[in-house]
């Protein structure tokens, strides 16, 4: 899918990522959405705006050393969790940075994601909390994010955020609206059980496991299709 995709595509699909989580909720004035340049330790990255103001002429070129190599402006400040990510994990092709509301809930009140529905199966391996609360400006503070990401598809940032990374930048994004959907969900019904996590149906190994594609070419494509029409449809300002 990736390696179809021209360099135009894939500035224009950067471009629609960041103005995807910031119409459906995940992040207002702060967060961004990057994509690696095929086979080499660059990446496509927004400047220092809201990922609502994004647009594809506009991306920066760095690399994993969070040197800028092209473009103009500033890049955002958490530039580092991008770089050390592509670094750490050569797999990576696209990230997702953004402080959605009801993930930073679940941080704060002690509670793990679980899988609560089927579309949460994608996470179904469990999704690491980073406790520091501190915004990822450093290198050393990328590599340690990177570390707790591991081989995962998703980490929790307490207080903070959260960060997907996965194979594609359509992949990331999808995973991250799956993943504040479902932490939305975990919420309502903690709040519907009275608080109380045992009373919710969690899903067992098996059935989460059972529900493991979601985040797959298939279902992948379904949904950016979804969100990037609704995007474009309904963009900041208007
Ligand atoms: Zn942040």
């Amino acid at each position: 899918m990736r390696a179809a995709r021209s360099m135009n595509g894939l500035r224009r699909d950067v471009a629609l990522a960041n103005r995807i989580i910031e119409r459906f909720g995940l992040s207002g004035a702060f967060g961004h959405v990057s994509a690696r340049i095929p086979g080499t330790d660059r990446f496509y990255f927004p400047t220092r705006r809201s990922p609502g103001l994004a647009s594809a002429g506009e991306l920066l070129v760095l690399d994993t050393e969070g040197k800028i190599l092209s473009g103009k402006g500033t890049p955002n400040s958490e530039l580092w969790i991008h770089a050390r990510l592509y670094a750490a994990r050569p797999d990576v092709g696209g990230v997702v940075h953004a402080h959605p509301p009801a993930s930073i809930c679940l941080t704060q009140i002690g509670q793990p994601h679980r899988v609560v529905h089927n579309q949460g199966g994608a996470f179904h391996a469990g999704v690491p909390e980073f406790e520091r609360i501190s915004l990822i400006r450093t290198r050393e503070l990328g590599d340690l994010l990177a570390r707790k990401l591991g081989a995962g598809l998703a980490v929790m940032m307490r207080g903070h955020g959260i960060t997907t990374a996965l194979p594609d930048v359509r992949a990331a994004t999808v995973a991250a609206c799956m993943l504040e959907e479902s932490a939305g969900m975990q919420l309502r019904m903690l709040a519907a059980a009275g608080g109380d996590p045992a009373r919710i149906r969690v899903y067992t190994r098996e059935e989460a496991e059972s529900m493991g594609d979601q985040v797959g070419p298939r279902v992948v494509e379904r949904a950016w299709e979804y969100y990037s029409i609704a995007a474009e449809a309904r963009p900041l300002g208007r």
